[in-house]
């Protein structure tokens, strides 16, 4: 089968000729349509310091795909040949306190598909039946193929109840965009959404339909009255990584507002915690998507009508690769996504 690789510890992935995976007893053999190419990816492409840690090589990269059944493991139940599914690339344990408990998204021994073990990137994935998700006839392959990021969105998101509320995000990268949608989705009052760079902040408004502004041109105290609110956000979904970012948010909150944080600063990073204590702010961490809760959550509001299809900017056969981690890397895209059809 074809597949995008890290054949070497150096920058850049090569598209190879790998064997087709051989499935155990509990998994099932997907043949892969759709993938999303994802900023994780872009960090292995580049063989960053945290890629050099983390990822073994050789190794198929990617984790965001949709696709079919086209072999089950033996004692795999539920699910069918032909079978049209996304899946969970969280692989978990089933040892530890949290697991055991039933909060796999929490378990400390997580491995992800094209992270740790062979990805998605290839024609034919082998994948745990437990991670499997099936997918409507109504959700096409190319949303399913981004729904570990929308997922990323939607349990950040749904951190806070979001009902009637202000909600701030920083960062108007794909997932920043689709929480913002979720946001308005379930009936937030007012989303404003932050971003340094003018295309995304204008994918914003045409995916989310929600006000984004440049932070360092616009003070976020004069948006919060303009849009007539009293005194700040009340919820704070942090979707960028920037520090100035989450200080910029810190003071935009009321007193005792929530935040959930996806976004991942790079290093240390210095962080007023006086001010968070003394707004009585409450801060989240938020890792991958609740297993299996996100997904239900997401698939059942994108049957009843939050669009996001509008985040995929670009679309590439496989064998074009390279223009893909390009456009990505270029930031003037949203999501880009890979057929392997
Ligand atoms: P992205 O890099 O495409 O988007 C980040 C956006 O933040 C960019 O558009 C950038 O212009 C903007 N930005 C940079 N500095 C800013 C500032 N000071 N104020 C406002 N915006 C600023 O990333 P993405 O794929 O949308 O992911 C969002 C974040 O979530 C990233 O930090 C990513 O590493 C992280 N992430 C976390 C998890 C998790 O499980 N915790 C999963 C996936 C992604
Ligand atoms: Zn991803």
């Amino acid at each position: 089968m074809r597949a995008l690789a890290k054949t070497a510890p150096a920058p850049g992935l090569e598209l190879i000729t790998a064997p087709v995976p051989e499935i155990g007893p509990d998994d099932v053999l997907i043949r892969v349509k759709k993938t999303g190419v994802c900023g994780t990816d872009v960090h292995i492409w580049n063989w960053d310091d945290w890629a050099e840690k983390t990822v073994p090589v050789p190794l198929i990269t990617g984790h965001e795909f949709a696709g079919e059944i086209v072999e089950l493991g033996r004692n795999v139940e539920g699910l069918h040949l032909g079978q049209r599914c996304s899946g969970e690339g969280h692989l978990i344990g089933h040892s530890s306190r949290q697991s055991r408990a039933g909060k796999f998204h929490l378990d400390p021994e997580t491995r992800g598909i094209g992270v740790n073990e062979q990805g998605a990137f290839a024609e034919y994935l082998r994948l745990p039946a437990f991670n499997v998700v099936p997918l409507p006839d109504d959700i096409p392959d190319e949303i399913g193929a981004i729904l570990d990021p929308l997922g990323n969105a939607v349990h950040t998101a749904l951190s806070f109840d979001l009902v009637g509320e202000d909600v701030l995000v920083t960062g108007a990268g794909p997932i920043g965009i689709m929480a913002a949608a979720v946001a308005k989705h379930v009936g937030a009052r007012h989303v404003v959404v932050t971003d340094l760079n003018p295309e995304r902040r204008a994918l914003a408004r045409k995916v989310a339909n929600v006000t984004a502004v440049d932070p360092r041109e616009v003070a976020l105290r004069d948006v919060v009255s303009d849009l007539g609110m009293s005194q700040g956000f009340d919820v704070g979904l942090e979707m960028s990584g920037a520090q100035a970012a989450l200080d910029q948010m810190v003071e935009a909150m009321v007193m005792g507002g929530r935040i959930a944080m996806l976004g991942i600063p790079p290093g240390k990073s210095p962080v007023d915690w006086s001010r968070i204590v003394f707004k009585a702010l409450t801060i989240k961490g938020v890792y991958g998507r609740e297993i299996f809760e996100t997904w239900y959550k997401m698939i059942a509001m994108l049957e009843n009508g939050l669009d996001v299809s509008a985040v995929i900017t670009h679309r590439f056969p496989a064998a074009e690769f390279r223009e893909a981690f390009e456009t990505m890397r270029s930031g003037a895209s949203g999501k880009v996504v890979l057929d392997w059809g």
